[in-house]
Protein backbone atom coordinates (compact mmCIF):
# COMPACT_ATOMS: atom_id res chain seq x y z
CA UNK A 1 0.00 0.00 0.00
CA UNK A 2 2.86 2.33 0.79
CA UNK A 3 4.85 1.66 -2.40
CA UNK A 4 1.41 2.66 -4.05
CA UNK A 5 0.51 5.51 -2.16
CA UNK A 6 4.22 7.31 -2.86
CA UNK A 7 3.38 8.45 -6.38
CA UNK A 8 0.19 9.79 -5.35
CA UNK A 9 1.73 11.62 -2.44
CA UNK A 10 4.45 13.00 -4.79
CA UNK A 11 1.75 14.11 -7.53
CA UNK A 12 -0.26 15.84 -4.75
CA UNK A 13 2.61 17.82 -3.62
CA UNK A 14 3.29 19.01 -6.89
CA UNK A 15 0.24 20.24 -7.27
CA UNK A 16 -0.24 21.86 -3.99
CA UNK A 17 3.29 23.69 -4.55
CA UNK A 18 1.88 25.04 -7.87
CA UNK A 19 -1.77 25.57 -6.76
CA UNK A 20 0.07 27.63 -3.84
CA UNK A 21 2.38 29.80 -6.20
CA UNK A 22 -0.42 30.70 -8.21
CA UNK A 23 -2.75 32.10 -5.56
CA UNK A 24 0.53 34.41 -4.39
CA UNK A 25 0.92 35.41 -7.93
CA UNK A 26 -3.32 35.99 -7.67
CA UNK A 27 -2.80 38.18 -4.54
CA UNK A 28 0.20 40.46 -6.15
CA UNK A 29 -1.76 41.14 -8.89
CA UNK A 30 -4.94 41.50 -7.19
CA UNK A 31 -3.65 44.25 -4.71
CA UNK A 32 -1.34 46.20 -7.42
CA UNK A 33 -4.80 46.36 -9.37
CA UNK A 34 -6.76 46.60 -5.97
CA UNK A 35 -10.24 48.97 -6.25
CA UNK A 36 -10.14 50.43 -2.67
CA UNK A 37 -13.49 51.18 -1.41
CA UNK A 38 -14.67 55.18 -0.55
CA UNK A 39 -14.85 53.81 3.38
CA UNK A 40 -11.41 51.87 3.37
CA UNK A 41 -8.81 53.34 5.90
CA UNK A 42 -5.93 54.24 3.81
CA UNK A 43 -2.65 56.86 3.95
CA UNK A 44 -2.38 60.44 2.50
CA UNK A 45 1.10 60.35 2.09
CA UNK A 46 0.45 56.28 -0.35
CA UNK A 47 -1.79 58.68 -2.63
CA UNK A 48 0.07 61.63 -2.96
CA UNK A 49 3.67 63.49 -2.33
CA UNK A 50 2.01 67.19 -2.59
CA UNK A 51 0.84 67.80 1.05
CA UNK A 52 3.09 69.29 4.44
CA UNK A 53 2.55 67.49 7.27
CA UNK A 54 2.98 68.92 11.12
CA UNK A 55 0.88 66.31 12.88
CA UNK A 56 0.49 68.09 16.02
CA UNK A 57 -0.50 64.99 18.10
CA UNK A 58 2.09 63.34 17.80
CA UNK A 59 4.45 65.05 19.66
CA UNK A 60 3.77 67.83 22.54
CA UNK A 61 3.37 70.91 20.91
CA UNK A 62 0.22 70.80 21.26
CA UNK A 63 -2.73 72.63 23.44
CA UNK A 64 -2.59 68.81 25.58
CA UNK A 65 0.97 69.61 26.00
CA UNK A 66 1.22 65.68 25.17
CA UNK A 67 2.12 63.21 22.49
CA UNK A 68 -0.72 60.65 21.88
CA UNK A 69 0.31 59.01 18.84
CA UNK A 70 2.67 56.39 18.64
CA UNK A 71 4.28 58.12 14.86
CA UNK A 72 2.60 61.02 12.62
CA UNK A 73 0.69 59.56 10.06
CA UNK A 74 -2.18 60.65 8.03
CA UNK A 75 -4.87 58.38 7.61
CA UNK A 76 -8.65 58.93 6.12
CA UNK A 77 -11.14 57.06 4.77
CA UNK A 78 -9.97 56.72 0.79
CA UNK A 79 -12.83 59.30 -0.25
CA UNK A 80 -11.61 61.84 2.47
CA UNK A 81 -8.35 61.31 0.65
CA UNK A 82 -9.39 61.97 -2.75
CA UNK A 83 -11.51 64.66 -2.16
CA UNK A 84 -8.82 66.35 -0.25
CA UNK A 85 -6.10 65.69 -3.17
CA UNK A 86 -8.58 67.32 -5.27
CA UNK A 87 -8.67 70.75 -3.09
CA UNK A 88 -4.77 70.65 -2.82
CA UNK A 89 -4.42 70.60 -6.25
CA UNK A 90 -6.47 73.61 -6.84
CA UNK A 91 -4.44 75.27 -4.07
CA UNK A 92 -1.24 74.08 -5.98
CA UNK A 93 -2.83 76.21 -9.21
CA UNK A 94 -2.68 78.96 -6.72
CA UNK A 95 0.73 78.99 -5.50
CA UNK A 96 -0.01 77.44 -1.86
CA UNK A 97 -0.37 73.49 -0.73
CA UNK A 98 -2.52 72.64 2.30
CA UNK A 99 -0.32 71.77 5.55
CA UNK A 100 -1.94 69.19 7.66
CA UNK A 101 -2.37 69.11 11.71
CA UNK A 102 -4.57 66.15 12.51
CA UNK A 103 -6.46 63.58 10.44
CA UNK A 104 -8.35 60.40 11.33
CA UNK A 105 -8.04 59.84 14.82
CA UNK A 106 -8.83 56.40 16.67
CA UNK A 107 -10.96 56.28 19.46
CA UNK A 108 -8.75 54.85 21.74
CA UNK A 109 -6.78 58.37 20.95
CA UNK A 110 -9.73 60.06 20.91
CA UNK A 111 -9.91 58.51 24.86
CA UNK A 112 -6.84 59.38 25.86
CA UNK A 113 -6.90 63.07 24.74
CA UNK A 114 -10.49 62.87 26.84
CA UNK A 115 -8.63 61.29 29.93
CA UNK A 116 -6.44 64.51 29.66
CA UNK A 117 -8.65 67.17 29.37
CA UNK A 118 -12.27 66.18 30.10
CA UNK A 119 -14.24 68.83 28.36
CA UNK A 120 -16.13 68.91 25.81
CA UNK A 121 -15.26 72.27 24.75
CA UNK A 122 -12.15 71.55 23.56
CA UNK A 123 -11.82 68.00 23.03
CA UNK A 124 -14.66 65.63 21.64
CA UNK A 125 -16.04 63.63 24.04
CA UNK A 126 -15.45 59.41 23.14
CA UNK A 127 -19.12 58.38 24.29
CA UNK A 128 -20.02 60.55 21.36
CA UNK A 129 -17.15 60.56 18.92
CA UNK A 130 -15.97 63.26 16.33
CA UNK A 131 -15.71 62.85 12.63
CA UNK A 132 -12.12 62.91 13.23
CA UNK A 133 -12.94 59.11 14.76
CA UNK A 134 -15.06 58.62 11.46
CA UNK A 135 -12.19 59.15 9.31
CA UNK A 136 -13.72 62.48 7.65
CA UNK A 137 -12.40 65.44 9.34
CA UNK A 138 -8.99 67.13 8.86
CA UNK A 139 -7.61 70.16 10.26
CA UNK A 140 -5.59 72.24 8.36
CA UNK A 141 -4.12 75.51 7.00
CA UNK A 142 -2.32 76.77 3.82
CA UNK A 143 1.22 77.82 3.42
CA UNK A 144 2.97 79.38 0.24
CA UNK A 145 5.46 78.30 -1.89
CA UNK A 146 8.29 78.67 0.80
CA UNK A 147 6.43 76.64 3.03
CA UNK A 148 5.24 79.38 5.67
CA UNK A 149 1.98 79.59 6.64
CA UNK A 150 -0.83 81.62 5.68
CA UNK A 151 -1.93 84.25 8.39
CA UNK A 152 -5.16 83.18 9.26
CA UNK A 153 -5.75 85.24 12.44
CA UNK A 154 -4.83 82.46 15.19
CA UNK A 155 -3.05 79.40 15.44
CA UNK A 156 -4.30 75.95 15.28
CA UNK A 157 -6.13 74.54 18.41
CA UNK A 158 -6.63 78.49 19.55
CA UNK A 159 -9.73 78.41 21.95
CA UNK A 160 -11.29 81.68 21.55
CA UNK A 161 -13.61 83.55 19.57
CA UNK A 162 -10.86 84.97 17.39
CA UNK A 163 -10.82 80.79 16.28
CA UNK A 164 -14.55 81.43 14.89
CA UNK A 165 -14.96 81.75 10.66
CA UNK A 166 -17.41 85.12 11.35
CA UNK A 167 -14.77 86.34 13.73
CA UNK A 168 -15.56 90.38 12.50
CA UNK A 169 -12.56 92.33 13.41
CA UNK A 170 -9.58 90.94 11.31
CA UNK A 171 -8.24 93.04 8.69
CA UNK A 172 -9.71 92.04 5.78
CA UNK A 173 -6.15 90.29 4.29
CA UNK A 174 -6.78 87.31 7.22
CA UNK A 175 -10.64 87.37 5.88
CA UNK A 176 -9.83 86.40 2.42
CA UNK A 177 -7.18 83.56 3.38
CA UNK A 178 -10.11 81.97 5.42
CA UNK A 179 -12.39 82.36 2.77
CA UNK A 180 -9.90 81.09 0.41
CA UNK A 181 -9.94 77.89 2.18
CA UNK A 182 -13.08 77.52 2.96
CA UNK A 183 -13.87 78.34 -0.58
CA UNK A 184 -11.92 75.47 -2.17
CA UNK A 185 -12.69 72.72 0.99
CA UNK A 186 -16.45 73.46 0.36
CA UNK A 187 -16.25 73.25 -3.10
CA UNK A 188 -14.99 69.62 -2.86
CA UNK A 189 -17.44 67.91 -0.59
CA UNK A 190 -16.60 69.70 2.69
CA UNK A 191 -17.95 71.52 5.22
CA UNK A 192 -16.62 73.78 7.95
CA UNK A 193 -17.54 73.64 11.69
CA UNK A 194 -17.96 77.49 12.66
CA UNK A 195 -15.74 78.12 15.89
CA UNK A 196 -12.79 76.57 14.03
CA UNK A 197 -11.03 77.70 11.02
CA UNK A 198 -8.71 74.92 10.37
CA UNK A 199 -11.84 71.97 11.11
CA UNK A 200 -13.18 70.60 7.55
CA UNK A 201 -15.68 67.49 7.57
CA UNK A 202 -16.57 65.64 4.79
CA UNK A 203 -20.17 65.81 4.31
CA UNK A 204 -20.35 62.44 2.70
CA UNK A 205 -18.24 60.94 5.95
CA UNK A 206 -20.74 62.59 8.50
CA UNK A 207 -22.54 59.14 9.20
CA UNK A 208 -20.00 57.04 8.91
CA UNK A 209 -18.93 54.54 11.72
CA UNK A 210 -16.67 55.45 14.59
CA UNK A 211 -13.69 53.53 14.22
CA UNK A 212 -10.69 52.06 16.17
CA UNK A 213 -8.75 51.22 13.02
CA UNK A 214 -4.84 51.61 14.12
CA UNK A 215 -1.88 52.14 11.84
CA UNK A 216 1.18 50.59 12.45
CA UNK A 217 4.51 52.42 13.23
CA UNK A 218 7.98 51.44 12.38
ZN1 LIG B 1 -10.54 68.96 13.96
Amino acid sequence: MNFNLKPVFFFCSILFLVTCQSQTVKALESKSQKIVNDTTFVNLKNYSNDFVYDMKYANSDNFLKAKVYDCAECFLRFKTVKALIAANDSFIKMGHKIKLFDCYRPLDIQKKMWKIVPNSSYVADPSKGSIHNRGGAVDITLVDATGKELDMGTPFDFFGLEAAHNYPNFPQEIKDKRELLKTVMMENGFNIFDSEWWHYNLKSALNDKVSNTKWKCD
